[in-house]
């Protein structure tokens, strides 16, 4: 049998436009609930005199995983037809934005959801813009509840080109924008009478066709460091090739050092040895030569070496309790290296209702911004849009995360200050 992908998906919109009711829906139609846990908490709400919501399902998941029973909602399955997910972490769970924005949970696909009665607001907005942060280019666009706006299509066509203009100015191309009511079903697992004027597909269907985002052969070899070892002798290199492919006899060159060896072995686990290895694959390698590598040093090809990063313009989403002002000292956390930097300048800061950027001096808690990093040792980066891999980064304050993006460019030159 062809091997299945497995998707990573996060479900993401304005509270109360009913993501945990597509989430509940979804389950059911796909028998991902355990068999009678449906009817329990239908017959129960009966029985309390109130109305059913498809939401209890999630909040009854989550009393049993505190109680040690079943799965953790952070990470609930489901499978259709074609593929098998993820869900990574529900809605309104306390910690959802900074998993996402520290690319805890980097997802492969999106579904961004919005309340056809209320249209685009300004999280649907900024959740989009996350997306756009994270990388995540799979997204589907649902627009809710149509059953509030009597299926109308001229209410789906006004906020369906409303929220692809806004998509489209952060590079964003919706694979499906979807009417569907999470509540009574339509276009979730199967069509309806309702919307009898849309031919796209149901929820199902559009998610049968995500894939999960495949490491990167294409792009240069990156093998960020993650420990060196020593065996009777030999030393070994761990870590994953991020992106690219490493064989033996090959020229390794380690960014920030310089330093260049050759590839003597590659080894995989569990233990084997092989001439070749690819992105996402986690290998040791030894040289012919004894040279100084460290955690952090990121392996690339001579010809395409990632840069040695002095200076990191970046774009930021805020999330720590003070406000990122100039001056501020940080940890910034790139792929396995960890180094302390300076922010240098605040650039700009990003209003995400108009994606507008104005001159700013601080950058606020769940702001968007461009900041200039200085790093008095460098590291190994590359801008985004060269190597996803190597240019999104976290940063850290008292070893808490406090921020996360990507790199928009990086400078090697030491940093001049005014
Ligand atoms: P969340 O905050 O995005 O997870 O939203 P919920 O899934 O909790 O839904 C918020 C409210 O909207 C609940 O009362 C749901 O019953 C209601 N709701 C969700 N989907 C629909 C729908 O398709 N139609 C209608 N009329 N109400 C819905």
């Amino acid at each position: 049998a062809p091997e299945r992908d497995l998707v990573r998906i996060v479900i993401v919109g304005h509270v109360d436009h009913g993501k945990s009711t597509l989430i509940g829906r979804l389950l059911h139609e796909t028998n991902a609930l355990p068999d009678g846990k449906l009817e329990m908490l239908q017959d129960v709400s009966r029985r309390r005199g109130m109305p059913f919501e498809w939401s209890f399902l999630l909040d009854a998941l989550q009393t049993e995983r505190d109680q040690g029973i079943t799965i953790d909602t952070s990470q609930i399955r489901f499978a259709t037809e074609a593929r098998d997910f993820i869900l990574i972490d529900a809605p309104g769970h306390v910690e959802f934005l900074r998993n996402m924005v520290t690319g805890a949970a980097q997802a492969d696909a999106a579904v961004l959801m919005v309340d056809a009665a209320e249209g685009v607001r300004e999280q649907t907005r900024r959740h989009g813009f996350l997306l756009h942060l994270l990388g995540v280019r799979q997204v589907i666009a649902v627009v809710n509840k149509m059953d509030r706006v009597g299926y109308a299509e001229d209410v789906f066509r006004a906020i369906e080109s409303e929220l692809t203009a806004y998509l489209a100015g952060l590079g964003i191309a919706p694979s499906q924008v979807i009417p569907i009511s999470a509540r009574e079903g339509d276009f979730v697992a199967s069509r309806s009478g309702s919307l009898g004027w849309f031919d796209g597909p149901t929820v199902i269907e559009a998610l049968d066709l995500t894939r999960a985002a495949r490491p990167s052969a294409e792009l240069g070899l990156r093998f960020p460091v993650q420990a060196v070892y020593k065996f009777d002798e030999r030393r070994i290199l761990a870590g994953r090739i991020e992106t690219g492919r490493l064989n033996v006899g090959d020229d390794i060159v380690f960014v920030p050092s310089g330093a260049q060896a050759r590839v003597k072995s590659l080894e995989a686990w569990p233990a084997n040895d092989t001439s070749t290895a690819g992105a996402g694959r986690s290998i040791g390698i030894t040289l012919d030569r004894p040279i100084f590598v460290a955690r952090g040093d990121v392996g690339c090809l001579p010809a395409a070496r990632a840069k040695t990063a002095r200076q990191l313009k970046a774009r930021v989403f805020w999330l720590g309790a003070e406000p990122l002002i100039a001056g501020r000292e940080v940890t910034v956390r790139l792929a396995t290296a960890s180094a302390p930097a300076t922010v240098s300048s605040i650039d700009s800061v990003i209003d995400t209702e108009i994606l507008a950027t104005a001159a700013a001096t601080r950058i606020e808690r769940n702001q968007v911004g461009e900041i200039t990093l200085d790093l008095p040792r460098p590291i190994a980066a590359d801008a985004h849009t060269v190597n996803p891999v190597l240019g999104r980064f976290v940063i850290e304050i008292d070893r808490r995360i406090a921020g996360g993006g990507i790199l928009m460019s990086v400078t090697e030159s030491a940093a001049v200050r005014a």
